[in-house]
């Protein structure tokens, strides 16, 4: 499949993705939905306007509306807006006034938060991930606690604080215990970290006591996009018992703006992990639910302004899936709505190299993490910004999510 928009084969935006987006520009603040193609952006608002599209959700302000509109609409207006970008298609190809109006620069837009985010949920499902916290923070002999590999673990997080990629974060200030003592000190996080993870838009919702089944998983799964879940490890330390993250997750979670639709990842399914004890059947789901997405995150500093990445993840490295996750999350009846966020939290693979936190790259600040300038990191330093990058290979193209950034500013003075 070709499209007369020209790139490279290892661009983020072929034709195969068109990933969608909430964007505005100089000429008109107006945010709508446009898709990513090449290193431009087709607004689709203009594409519906023109009566190209048969579709009434673009020129709004969020994808919420698209979302809930469900697979057979997605399905439709991707095919309309693929066809509208292949290189045999006159339509825009060859009407250089529509072109110009219709096709921006990737460059030029100012891109907004995809979705309106009604509730954040975020998961702990790496098998790697949880093993490496578990072995630093309890008993290497017991990393795993009895219900990690019967239920996805996760935690009710905090929407109004997703930000989208770009927005700085400050090292957020709160209670934390320092060295042996037992009591708690006011003032910064001193071990600000990153979580690399992927997050799922939710599609259509599940009604008010009704579960969704994990058959029934695929129907209410619209995109991916990357996720960095900023974490302040030493205030987490403190407060996470008994009821688990509060104020060391909510201070900000930064995401991608393209929102890479399902259909576009269909052929980088690979068979799930084998999971013993086999899963409860509700979690059962006989379809391959495992993805080949390759991950990285790089950093740059005030002394580095070349991301240097210091990890190689990969969305495979998940034990439990965004089905079971999913799943688990409505049994009880809980209803997920449109634009939902779901993550599937850190991702971190079998070798060091392939840890998806400062956390575990410098396994609890003991193995300090080399940049190539001969700076050293145990944790996230004022300065720093942390870009997360990932895609999915294909035969001669790319699925690409482009980036998640965020610098990391100083503490409020209080
Ligand atoms: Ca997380």
């Amino acid at each position: 499949m070709k499209s007369f928009v020209q790139y490279e084969s290892d661009c983020h935006f072929p034709i195969q993705n068109l990933p969608y987006g909430i964007f505005s520009t100089k000429a008109n603040s107006q945010k709508r939905v446009g898709v990513a193609i090449g290193d431009l952006v087709l607004d689709l608002a203009l594409m519906e306007k023109e009566g190209l599209l048969n579709s009434n959700h673009f020129s709004k302000s969020s994808l919420n509306s698209f979302m809930a509109a469900g697979r057979n609409s997605w399905s439709t207006s991707r095919k309309e807006i693929q066809n509208l970008l292949l290189d045999t298609t006159a339509t825009l190809r060859d009407n250089a006034d529509l072109r110009k109006h219709a096709l921006v620069a990737i460059s030029d837009v100012t891109m907004h938060l995809p979705a309106e985010i009604g509730d954040y949920t975020d998961f702990y499902s790496s098998r790697q991930h949880a093993t490496n916290v578990g072995t630093m923070f309890r008993d290497p002999d017991n990393a795993l606690l009895p219900n990690w590999l019967h239920i996805p673990v996760g935690y009710h997080g905090r929407s109004s604080s997703v930000v989208i990629s770009g927005t700085p974060i400050h090292r957020p200030n709160g209670q934390t215990v320092p060295g042996d003592s037992e009591t708690p000190v006011f003032g910064p996080c001193k071990l600000m970290d990153f979580e690399l993870e992927m997050g799922y838009f939710v599609g259509p919702g599940n009604e008010f006591g009704k579960p969704v089944s994990i058959e029934d998983a695929n129907e209410h799964l619209f995109g991916l996009v990357l996720v960095n879940d900023w974490s302040a490890r030493d205030i987490q330390k403190w407060e996470y018992v008994p009821l688990g993250p509060f104020l060391a997750k909510n201070l900000g979670t930064s995401i991608s703006p393209w929102v890479v639709p399902m259909a576009a990842l269909e052929e980088f399914r690979i068979a799930n992990p084998e999971q013993s004890p086999a899963p409860l059947p509700y979690l059962k789901s006989s379809e391959k639910w495992t993805y080949d997405i390759q991950l990285e995150v790089a950093l740059t500093t005030p002394d580095l302004q070349k991301p240097a990445v210091i990890s190689h993840s990969n969305f495979k490295y998940m034990y439990w899936n965004m089905a079971q996750q999913l799943t688990h999350h409505t049994i009880t009846g809980c209803n997920l709505q449109p634009g939902d966020l779901l993550a599937s939290g850190t991702i971190s693979g079998e070798t060091p190299g392939s840890y998806g936190s400062m956390l575990e790259l410098s396994w609890k600040g003991t193995k300090p993490v080399e940049l190539p300038n001969g700076e050293q990191r145990k944790f996230l330093k004022d300065g720093d910004t942390v870009i997360m990058t990932g895609w999915a290979q294909g035969d001669g193209y790319r699925i690409g999510f482009g980036e998640t950034t965020g610098e990391l500013l100083p503490a409020l003075n209080l």
